[in-house]
Parts: C-alpha cells; structure tokens; sequence
C-alpha cells in the first residue's frame, strides 16, 4: 500500500513552490514528487485528495526538554510527561525533535519505548545530560552534569557518547554571571564529540560566551540573548564558520516575574536578555547567519507543549519571510542535524516526514499553530496524526 497525495501546493522546504504537485509514498520514504494529478494508483493505496491543500516537510525542533525542567518530580512521572508531550508535538506538526537536556537518562527510556511502539512521538535525537560548570544552571535544572577540567568534560563526554547520545549539549555560560568553563575545556568534549560523528549543541547568551563556544569547535548556538551588544564581531564569525543559530525566541514567554528559582540580580540579567533577544534575531537573519528552528519548549516553567510552530510566527514577526522560516524549520534544521541527506524537504528518496494542510502558511504563517487546518501529519511513512484520522474511522 502507498499513500499517494494528489493535486497540491507544495513547498518543499527547499524554498521551491509547486502548484498542483502529486506525492506518492512507499514505505517509509517519498517514492515519486511531480507536477500533475497522473501517479498512477490501486485501490489498496490510500489516497489524500489534495485540490486547495497544501503540503510542505515537518517541522522540526532542534530545542525541546519534553519532561519540562523540575527537580522535584520523580524520574517516573517526568517520564509519563515526557511520553504525554512528544505526543503533543507530533499533534503539532512536529516530526523530528532534538531534545536539549533530560534528567535522569529519561530521553533514552522513551526513545526506546517509542522504537517499541509503546509511544507515539517524532524523531527523537537525545543528549541525556548536558556538560556545565559547578554551579553552573543545567545542573540547577536537573538537566546538567557539573564538570571542572579538560580531563572532566572528556570523561564526561565519552560517558555520554557510550551511553548513546546522538549529540552532546554544552553551556558556555551560566546564570552565575562571573564562571564560565574555559574554551579549552569545552575544545576536550567537543573534541570526543565530533571524533564520534556527534554534533555539539551549545547554550550561549552572552558574546563572550558565543565566541568561546566557537572557538571550542560547537556546530550550533542556542538562543544568542545578548548578540545585538557586539553583533559585528560575532555574526561575522558565525557566517565565516557556518555556525547554525537556534534562535529558541520562544523563551519571551517566560514570566521573568513569577519564577522564583533565582535571585533578583539574575532575574533582572534574563530580563534584559530578553529585551535584546528579537534584536539579536533580526541582526542574524540580515547579516545571512544559518537559522534554524528551535523554541526550547519545555525550557520556561508553566509553558504549554506541542506549540512549537508558535515560535515560526515569532521568526516572521522578527523580520524572516514565511518561506524563509519554514526553510528553518525543516531543510537548515535537518542540515544542522546532519540528516540533511534524508530529512528535511520533500524529495524523491527522502523519509516522508510531511505535512497536509488545509490553510496556506506562507499566507498566514500562524495557520501552522491550528489543529483544525493540520490535516494530517505523516512521519516515517505514516499517517501519525491530523483531521484526516476522524474523517475515516
Ligand atoms: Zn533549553
């Protein structure tokens, strides 16, 4: 059986558009994509009419902590929330996620349950723990392992790698302000990390952060607050390197006011990164940094799940086009995972991991965020969710 989608506006995540586009797909991979209703088709296939429809890639989250980050809960209830809320991604378009920091080896038991089909959720890339300093605030959260010394952060990131991480997540700042780890420290994890064919993803907000992180050889930036207070110096490099920024503009939704996990001094430093956070955005898009997406759902106390399609109305809001930030969020996102061979956009041989929708996001790219308008959500060659399951049982 093959599921062939028929008549179609499609964009492909490579920013081409084709109107009346058919899709066929075989197994888990797209099999053919061309203009016109003709791929031929049995009864047995299923068969998605298209006509007025638009069809584009999953998105896909390069930051999300599904178990949402408290360090009171047992590892036994963060794991059910985890399940609940991968779920609630894939609801929401969301077919691949890359998961920025779990407690207690939690992203592991679920990948594994959801490879025994006991939950439903997108792609799972995983990183376990991240690396940070003593006192550092991944390990504040319950999401980081404190290590001191080159020799420390190589232990630890062997640890990790034999525990089966996909990718290693740093921190190359913290909420402290003063300590930092040193770029020789975080060069002896990335180090391990890229001699493993793993990617390294680092948490920097500051420039000085941000410079260090590269220095030390990190593929991606995550949020970037404070880039607009030295922007030349640290988008230029980031160009020249082919650094991916994970922008995670998300976080505006954190109420800095009612989190009292910190002290004023570091609430009113988060506070003004966020001012300048949008800021830091729109500086990187002009000056042609690699974007991709990343809300860091799960990261803010209180925030809603499967809402990661929110963060694209922020890119756009921000100074991105449609186009462009769903570029981000598929075909550069998938890049930065170095999947880009099989992920990310609509082409022949690709895994079909795509979208049916009933409203055209490059009109509105908030359409994206409406359950209604999601008409189905396939991921790895299956309908996994959308309008079109109730329309046929
Ligand atoms: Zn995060």
């Amino acid at each position: 059986m093959a599921i062939i989608i028929e008549g179609a506006k499609l964009i492909d995540g490579t920013g081409q558009i084709i109107e009346d586009a058919s899709i066929a797909i075989k197994g888990n991979r797209i099999s053919v994509v061309q203009s016109g209703h003709s791929i031929p088709h049995t009864d047995d296939d299923f068969l998605i009419e298209a006509s007025g429809r638009i069809v584009m890639p999953g998105l896909i989250d390069l930051h999300v902590h599904p178990s949402g980050l408290d360090v009171k809960a047992s590892s036994a209830y963060l794991a059910l929330r985890f399940a609940r809320n991968v779920k609630a991604m894939l609801d929401g378009g969301v077919t691949t996620v890359r998961i920025c920091g779990t407690p207690d080896l939690i992203d592991f038991e679920v990948r594994k349950a959801a490879y025994a089909g006991l939950v439903e959720s997108p792609r799972m890339f995983t990183c376990g723990k991240g690396l940070c300093i003593t006192g550092g605030h991944l390990a504040s959260l319950g999401i980081g392992i404190e290590v001191d010394s080159t020799d420390s952060y190589r232990k630890a990131a062997r640890t990790l790698i034999k525990n089966g991480v996909d990718f290693i997540k740093l921190s190359s700042d913290s909420l402290t302000k003063y300590a930092r780890p040193t770029v020789e420290e975080m060069k002896a994890a990335i180090n391990e990390a890229h001699l493993a064919n793993k990617t390294v993803a680092t948490h920097a907000g500051s420039p000085q952060a941000i410079m260090d992180a590269i220095e030390a050889g990190t593929d991606t930036i995550e949020h970037g607050f404070l880039i607009a207070e030295e922007p030349d110096q640290v988008l230029d490099v980031m160009v020249k390197k082919n650094i991916y920024y994970v922008p995670t503009l998300y976080v505006r939704r954190w109420n800095v006011r009612k989190d009292n996990r910190y002290s004023d001094e570091i609430l009113q430093q988060v506070k003004h990164g966020l001012e300048e956070h949008p800021k830091s955005f729109r500086l990187a898009v002009d000056a042609g940094v690699k974007i991709a997406m990343g809300s860091d759902e799960g990261g803010i106390q209180g925030s809603p799940y499967g809402e990661n399609a929110y963060e694209l109305e922020l890119m756009v809001a921000n100074g991105m086009s449609e186009n462009d930030a769903i570029i981000a969020s598929t075909k550069t996102a998938a890049e930065a995972l170095r999947m880009g061979g099989i992920l990310g956009s609509i082409e022949e041989g690709k895994l079909a991991d795509l979208l049916v929708l009933d409203a055209d996001p490059l009109k509105d790219i908030r359409s994206l965020q409406s359950r209604e308008l999601l008409h189905a959500v396939i991921r790895n060659g299956s309908i996994a969710s959308g309008t079109v399951l109730s329309e046929n049982s």
